[in-house]
């Protein structure tokens, strides 16, 4: 008997696999891994802020106390106790919401993952800024719907340009299904969008029948503490709310939400449950143990502490060794700052060059649909200490410098 070779199967997959590629978020990973490599890539939160042991001593409680119910199934829309105490978070953005608006989810990338299932048809249109995250272009990818970015300026999009873009997307005939945005320090840009602007964008959203799906990790890691009224507060019934404790507290027990309207919850639900059948117990009955018993408020505040020292060490490093003609933003929050270089130059091949320096960083083009951003790149600021990244920045500096 002759055994033939293995079968491929690549050939029989659904077209639109086509859609998922590798990251180039992750794929920088291994190479930051590297002895003596500084990583200016990925955007992890700064764990060891945490105290570990009280955390582990949290932990320890709910499988000893709540075992039973933390290890079994549970509701599919998530505990009624987590869904309450969610709806504390987000009082500090101004948001009342009932707590049966919650759905919760494994992380704020599964409920993006959920609205784009329920209304993007392969050719649909999502607008999302440029640039945008890149976890969400994988998604919009993955389920066959455009993109079409709308510009930003160190205000946010830019309205007058969303209202273009919109009357140009109709003209052409196509089906736009939402306004992706993450108003706040967006990942990569560390750019806000200004609180004038949220209304007149709310406003073009609501009269041009476009949802607005509003992703919110990182609005509660302001410097200074102020906080943006959420989009969704000037038209809950408009705006999909996404809401995630990865950042505000730790990304590996994968606990985010969605705050929808009624009449999509439902079916929110039941896309929810065929994925994962329940948001994991245990992640949330340690959430809630963590929000009831310690002091969550002050532990965003110490994250926040961190990132700001690291942001200024990150800005005053560009300031001191970036080549002339190059520009950057300056974040008030979050883990992000975006570096623009000049006209012409290519980022990819400054990667090449700056990994012989010592240093990765993910090229401009991977927060783009349509091969924007060549000239610009990213720099996470969020896990590596002040001194690694400002000699990360100087490695960054002689690459430019050397192509
Ligand atoms: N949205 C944005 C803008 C992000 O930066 C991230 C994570 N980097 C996510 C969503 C997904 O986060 P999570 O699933 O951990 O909540």
């Amino acid at each position: 008997m002759t055994i033939s070779a293995a079968p491929s199967h690549t050939h029989r997959m659904a077209r639109r696999a086509a859609g998922f590629q590798p990251s180039p978020v992750r794929a920088v990973f291994d190479i930051s891994m590297r002895p003596g490599m500084i990583s200016l890539a990925g955007g992890n939160p700064y764990l060891p802020v945490l105290p570990i042991g009280e955390i582990a001593a949290m932990v320890g409680d709910v499988v000893e106390r709540r075992g039973l119910e933390a290890l079994q199934y549970g509701s599919g829309a998530g505990t009624e106790e987590l869904q309450a105490l969610i709806c504390q978070v987000m009082e500090l953005e101004g948001i009342s919401s009932a707590s049966q608006n919650i759905q919760i989810t494994a992380g704020s990338q599964m409920a993006l993952e959920l609205v784009t299932k329920l209304f993007c048809d392969p050719g649909d249109v999502v607008i999302a800024e440029g640039p945008t995250y890149v976890g969400a272009l994988g998604v919009f990818e993955g389920f066959q719907a455009e993109v079409a970015h709308v510009t930003m300026d160190a205000e946010g999009v830019d309205p007058d340009g969303l209202q273009d873009v919109i009357s140009r997307l109709k003209a052409a005939g196509k089906t736009i299904k939402f306004f992706y945005t993450t108003p706040n320090f967006n990942n990569p840009s560390g750019i806000s969008l200004s609180v004038e602007r949220r209304q007149r964008v709310v406003d073009i959203c609501r009269a041009e029948g476009v949802l607005i799906v509003e992703d919110n990790p990182y609005g509660l890691l302001s410097f200074d503490g102020t906080l943006r009224p959420a989009m969704h507060t000037l038209d809950p019934e408009n705006v999909f709310y996404l809401g995630s404790f990865s950042k505000i507290f730790a990304p590996g027990l994968r606990v985010g939400w969605i705050v929808a309207p009624e009449d999509v919850r439902g079916r929110l639900q039941i896309a929810a449950e065929a994925t994962t059948i329940c948001p994991s117990v245990l992640s949330q009955l340690v959430v809630e143990q963590y929000i009831n018993s310690f002091d969550w408020r002050g532990q965003i505040a110490a994250y926040a502490a961190v990132y700001a020292e690291r942001c200024q060490a990150t800005l005053n490093a560009l300031a001191a060794h970036m080549p002339g003609g190059t520009q950057w933003t300056t974040p008030t929050g979050g883990f992000f700052t975006w570096v623009t270089l000049p006209e012409g130059t290519d980022t990819g091949r400054v990667l090449a060059a700056a990994i012989d320096a010592g240093v990765v960083f993910v090229p401009g083009s991977a927060f783009y649909a349509d091969g924007g951003g060549q000239n610009q790149l990213r720099i996470a600021f969020s896990y590596a200490p002040a001194g690694q990244l400002e000699e990360g920045v100087k490695r960054l500096a002689a690459a430019i410098r050397s192509i």
